[in-house]
Parts: structure tokens; sequence; C-alpha cells
């Protein structure tokens, strides 16, 4: 079955509340939606969320970059998932977050093709997920007050974004735990947001605190600053900004600069080489986070399946669709309480956009 022709749909998706990360506030995610079409009239579903601070992609460049990709994949067998992965990076290298929602579709439409949910032709089996729920950057008595309203609604593990300055970022924590008691999980992200010397202060000041584990406390291009955190500090790091791809993976596990990896599908280019960084992390002994962008359910189900077919992916940050006012997908995954995730059993990604949503976006097409 070969690729016939490809779409893309443009949509701006309003926030409930402003979201506020060390990298900037976000009000309105702009995603880009990929259907991408076989000759025997299936066809597969992809999301692109770019985020500008950490991807340096916007609707803009992914559109663009997208023109690129579809003369690449239009009259490739559609199952050749490897060979796309390879000629999409040769003809425009960067733009991961362009290539992951056509990765996405191709697994999709592969998926529809076998008749297999994503996580069965991924190889996995179906297994019970759980995400957290994120704070944003605020003062520390609203942060606390959302961490415990997050608490009552049965999170199990809250994510804290920090990254401003070390007084400010010791007092939130100290205020949401008071305000969650012990039980809950905390897990805090600085967003690249602190240099060497006040990450080493932050997570030594916040060693008592009970938190999880730390998402890159520095700058994603300094390895060695990341080793030097997470060989000093008792919390686990994380890195997130600083793993893009598997080359990365290699680098940090050889450079022993984190304990943890969290992989997104639109900093791996999609699900190919969020498998390969995967396989390196357990070889490493690194289990692995999914997380996300503010997206849809539909980049979103993509993501829930890859966690589901690989135990080695232990923890689960896919609450990026909760942060929408409005949800334009049917079928895909479902939030339950306390941040269950439910599956669907249909083939592929099992999700799709609603008509009426697909009908009110900007479309190109390319053929
Ligand atoms: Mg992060």
């Amino acid at each position: 079955m070969k690729i016939t022709r490809i779409e893309l749909f443009r949509a701006a998706l309003p926030l409930k509340r402003p979201f506020r990360i060390s990298l900037g506030t976000v009000e309105t995610a702009g995603t880009v939606f990929v259907r991408l079409h076989g000759e025997d009239g299936l066809y597969g579903m992809g999301e692109a969320n770019p985020s500008l601070p950490i991807c340096g992609e916007t609707v803009g460049t992914v559109t663009a970059a997208a023109e690129v990709y579809a003369k690449v994949l239009i009259g490739r067998p559609a199952h050749d998932i490897d060979g796309a992965t390879a000629a999409m990076r040769a003809a425009l290298p960067g733009n991961v977050t362009a290539r992951s929602a056509f990765d996405m579709a191709l697994y999709d439409l592969l998926g529809k093709r076998a008749g297999l949910p994503l996580y069965a032709l991924l190889g996995g089996t179906r297994r019970a997920l759980v995400t957290d729920n994120t704070i944003g950057i605020d003062t520390p008595q609203a942060m606390a007050q959302r961490a415990a309203e997050m608490r009552d609604a049965g999170f199990e593990a809250i994510k804290v974004k920090l990254g401003t300055t070390y007084q400010e970022d010791v007092a939130r924590i100290r205020a949401i735990r008071d305000a969650v008691g012990a039980d809950t999980f905390l897990r805090i992200d600085a967003n690249q947001g602190w240099d060497r010397v006040t990450a080493l202060k932050v997570l030594a000041d916040l060693a008592d605190a009970g938190i999880q584990y730390c998402e890159q406390p520095v700058r994603a291009s300094d390895t060695d600053a990341l080793a030097e955190v997470s060989r000093s500090s008792a919390i686990p790091v994380m890195a997130d900004e600083s793993l893009f791809d598997d080359v990365d993976a290699l680098r940090l596990v050889r450079a022993g600069a984190c304990r943890y990896f969290n992989i997104k599908l639109s900093k791996s280019a999609g699900i190919h080489t969020a498998l390969r960084i995967n396989g390196i992390a357990e070889a490493a002994g690194i289990a692995c986070m999914v997380g996300c962008m503010i997206e849809t359910r539909l980049g979103l189900t993509a993501a829930a399946h890859l966690v589901s077919a690989r135990p080695n992916i232990r923890f689960a940050d896919l609450d990026g669709a909760d942060m929408l006012r409005d949800d334009p997908v049917t079928g895909g995954m479902t939030y339950g309480a306390g941040g269950a995730i439910t599956l669907p059993d249909g083939p592929g990604l099992g999700a799709d956009l609603r008509d009426d949503a697909l009908a009110a976006l900007d479309r190109t097409e390319f053929a």
C-alpha cells in the first residue's frame, strides 16, 4: 500500500487558564494535525504540537517543513516506517515536532491495516496507566491550593513547575508539601531555569521534601552541569530538554548525566526514535517517563500506546489535554479519576478528530 496524499489542518487551542513555566507563559496552544492517506482508502492521523522555546518550531515552520516531508512520503510504501524516518531526516533534519506527526500517522495507518491497536502493533500488552497532573508557576499560596485540589481529586503524583529563584522555588515546594501532606508524590521540573549552583542549592534544600525526581534542572546543552547535579543530588535527576533522540540518550548514558529520561514524541520525531531511546535506557538501567506538550487527546493517545507497550516506561505525564478548554477528539484515550488513563481498543491509535472540528480548521493538501 502506497501513500497517496496528505492533508494538514492548523488549529489554535485555547487553554482553561494560562500555563506558566520558566521558559514562558502559554494561553493558546497552536497545533497541526496530519491526515495521511493510503491507496486502499485507509488513513492515519497524527498531531504536531510545536513548542518554540523547547523545539524551536511553530505552526508556521511545521507547515513549511510538512511540504518537504509530504514530497518524501507520497508514493512510498506506508509500512516502511524505518525507511520513512531515515528519508525524512535526510531531506530536512531538525523539525522534530513536524516529523512526529507523520510518524504517528504512519503507525496509525499500519495499525488500522493490521487490525491491531497501536500498543499491540508495537509488540506490547495493554497496561493500566496513570498520569500525574501539572501545576504551572504561580505564588506559593496559589500553587499549594491547586495541589490540594489535585490531591482531593485523587492524583497520586503532582508535577510542579519551578525554575525562577532559589527562595521562591523552595517556598513553593514547602507550601505545596504542607498542603498535600506526606502521601502524594511530588515531581519537580525547572525547565532549565537554574544554573548549576542554584540547582545544587535547591535540591539540597529540598532533599527532605519527598521529591520523586527533578526534571531538567539546568540548560539543555550543558551535559557537564546536568551530570554534576545528578551525581551530587539525593533527588534523582531526569533529563528532558537535554534528550531529543537516541544519540542524545547514548551521550547522557555515557556521561552518567541522569537517572531518568523524559521522552516526548514532539522531541523524538515520533514513536520510531522513542523506541530506540527506550532501548538504550533499558540497557543502561534508566527508567523512562513519556511526557507531552499541550496537545489534544490525539497526540496523547499515541504517547499512551507507547507507554502501555513498554514496561521500562514507568511514568506518564500525559495531562496536556486536560489543560484545553475544548476537546476536538473522538475516541482516543480517556481520563478517569485520579489520573487513570484508559486506552481505546480500536485499530491504530483508535483516535480521530470530530468532523465538525476538522471542518472549521485551515487546511492544506499535498498530493
Ligand atoms: Mg519537563
